[in-house]
This record gives structure tokens, C-alpha cells and sequence, in this order.
């Protein structure tokens, strides 16, 4: 039987760490770190999400700001706003919530977010000093994964021969680049590649960012794996509504030496890794290092 990595203790723990941190520095600059989520429409997951970040930011003491935007927001007043931001030397942290409406063109909005307050880790200068090993902020959930990866096997990753299922900007291309960067031997696999079981079992470390309900079985997987699940996947089975991930956990289980579940594996360190890159942002702006 494998060992659970427990996403929720460690996530917990680690704001507890960044708490304590946070206070400390806050001392030394006078003022403590803001982040700002800027939230434009009424979509009901959108909103849960940025309640959750906002409770989260304030829990480590963060200053927490939000700007409910209608639904009407023309592009100009968006980006006026990003600029304002932009230019507030109390805000460290902008995030602005996808998806936007269809009248504003996601992109234009993302690549206006002053890059070193970017605490998404989308914007393209983020993307690109990651893949050139400079110091940047780095996606979020690609980011929480090799948190959890490194609590289950250690700090040191070097020679471990990993593959990413999926290949999006957000999860499978950034978790890629960083577990290269943890001298890996990584593979990425997507929907065009063959013999795709026969790579992963290949694999002391298998992640999946697939977005198919428990696709990767047993048979994917070699004895002793770490596998991290991104996926979030709602079903129904037995006439419920189910939350399952890209892993079919009751038979990998049986296999992996470690192995996230869903929920309560990766999914809570998506937004602990949100508030990491706005004390890193923090830090970096008000020149705390
Ligand atoms: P995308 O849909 O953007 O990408 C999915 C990737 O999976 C694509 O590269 C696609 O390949 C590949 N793929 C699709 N079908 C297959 C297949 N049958 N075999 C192999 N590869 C396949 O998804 P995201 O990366 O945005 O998200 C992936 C999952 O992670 C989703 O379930 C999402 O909900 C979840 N997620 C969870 C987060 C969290 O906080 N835990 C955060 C973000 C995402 P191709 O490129 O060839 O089409």
C-alpha cells in the first residue's frame, strides 16, 4: 500500500511557516504584503475560488483586496485598472481570475500584469526565465507538485526519470521545465504520442495533467512510483457527484510508493504556492532578501 501524500497537512503547515515569516517581515518594511484578485462577471466558481484566496491570503496576513468587476467591463477599463495596480506600491500580488468574459481578450489582459506582481506565473517573461533557469514566479500547481513530490522523496530529484502527461501552458509544459530544472530525465506525453503505458512505466515519477477521469491505471505505472494527480474530473457514479482525478487511485495505489489523492492532494497547493509568490514578490519589491 502506498503512502497518501497529504496535499491539505502540508499546505496547512506551510502557511503556518509563511505566517511566522510574514510577521517577521513585516517589521523590517513597515507594511505587509498586498495581493489583489481581480475578478470580473458573476461565475460561481470564479467566485468561490477568490473567496478562498482571499480567506487564505488574510489567514497568513497578507492586506487581501478584491475588485468585483461587472460582467460589462469593457477591455480599456481592465487594463486601466491593471495599470493603476501596476503602479500601487502596496499591492505585490495581482491576480486576475479566468475566465474573462469573451468581449476581453484574456491574453492582452495577462501580458499587461507588471511581471515581477505576475503571482500567477503566466505572464510570458515568467515563462521564459524559467526555461532559461533565472529567478521567477512560477506557475502554481506545476510549482505545489514538486513541492510534494520532493516531501515524498526527498530534495534531491537528480537522475529520476519523470513523465508529464499533458502538455498545457499552465500544468504539463511549466511542470516539465521545473522538474528539468531538478535535473530529471523528463518525458512529456499528450494525445498524439504511442505506446503511452509503455513510457509511463518507465517512471519513478509520473504526473498527470490530462483532465480524463482516471485514465492512468496500474498498468501505467511501475512498482514504486511517485505519481501526482492534477486532475480535477466531476463525475457521477451511483447516481452521486463525484470528484476523481486523471488517476485511477484505487488500483495505482497498489503499485506507487507515493501517490496524491483527489481532492486533498495537489489541488490545496495550488493556492498556498499563490500566496509563496506573493511573499517571494514581496520580498523581491520591497528588497527584503
Ligand atoms: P488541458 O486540457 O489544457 O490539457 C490537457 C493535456 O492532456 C493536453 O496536452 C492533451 O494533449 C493531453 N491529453 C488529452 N487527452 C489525452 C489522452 N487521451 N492521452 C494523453 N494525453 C491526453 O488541461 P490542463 O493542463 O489545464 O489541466 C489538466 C487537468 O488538471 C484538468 O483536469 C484540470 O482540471 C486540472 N487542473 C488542476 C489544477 C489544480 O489546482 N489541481 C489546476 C489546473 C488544472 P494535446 O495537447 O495533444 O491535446
Amino acid at each position: 500500500m502506498s503512502n497518501i501524500i497529504d496535499g491539505n497537512a502540508y499546505a496547512t503547515n506551510l502557511r503556518q511557516t509563511m505566517a511566522g515569516e510574514v510577521a517577521e517581515l513585516q517589521q523590517k518594511a513597515g507594511k505587509a504584503p498586498g495581493l489583489t484578485v481581480i475578478l470580473v462577471g458573476e461565475d460561481p466558481a470564479s467566485q468561490v475560488y477568490v473567496r478562498k484566496k482571499g480567506e487564505q491570503a488574510k489567514e497568513v496576513g497578507f492586506i487581501s483586496t478584491e475588485h468585483r468587476l461587472p460582467e460589462t467591463t469593457s477591455q480599456e477599463e481592465l487594463l486601466a485598472l491593471v495599470d493603476q495596480l501596476n503602479n500601487d506600491s502596496e499591492i505585490h500580488g495581482i491576480l486576475c481570475q479566468l475566465p474573462l468574459p469573451s468581449h476581453i481578450d484574456e491574453k492582452t489582459v495577462l501580458n499587461a500584469i507588471d511581471p515581477d506582481k505576475d503571482v500567477d506565473g503566466f505572464h510570458p517573461v515568467n515563462v521564459g526565465r524559467l526555461s532559461i533557469g533565472e529567478e521567477s514566479l512560477l506557475p502554481c500547481t506545476p510549482h505545489g507538485s514538486v513541492h510534494l513530490i520532493k516531501h515524498a522523496l526527498g530534495d534531491n530529484l537528480s537522475g529520476k526519470n519523470a513523465v508529464v502527461i499533458g502538455r498545457s501552458n499552465i500544468v504539463g509544459k511549466p511542470m516539465a521545465a521545473l522538474l528539468l530544472a531538478e535535473s530529471c530525465t523528463v518525458t512529456i506525453v499528450h494525445s498524439r504520442t504511442q505506446n503511452i503505458e509503455e513510457i509511463c512505466r518507465q517512471a519513478d515519477i509520473v504526473v498527470a495533467a490530462v483532465g480524463r477521469p482516471e485514465m492512468v491505471n496500474a498498468d501505467w505505472i511501475k512498482e514504486g512510483a511517485c505519481v501526482i494527480d492534477v486532475g480535477i474530473n466531476r463525475i457521477q457514479r451511483d447516481g452521486k457527484n463525484k470528484l476523481v482525478g486523471d488517476v485511477d487511485f484505487a488500483s495505482a495505489s497498489e503499485k506507487a510508493a507515493h501517490i496524491t489523492p483527489v481532492p486533498g492532494g495537489v489541488g490545496p497547493m495550488t493556492i498556498a504556492m499563490l500566496l509563496l509568490n506573493t511573499l517571494t514578490a514581496f520580498k523581491r519589491l520591497e528588497n527584503l532578501n
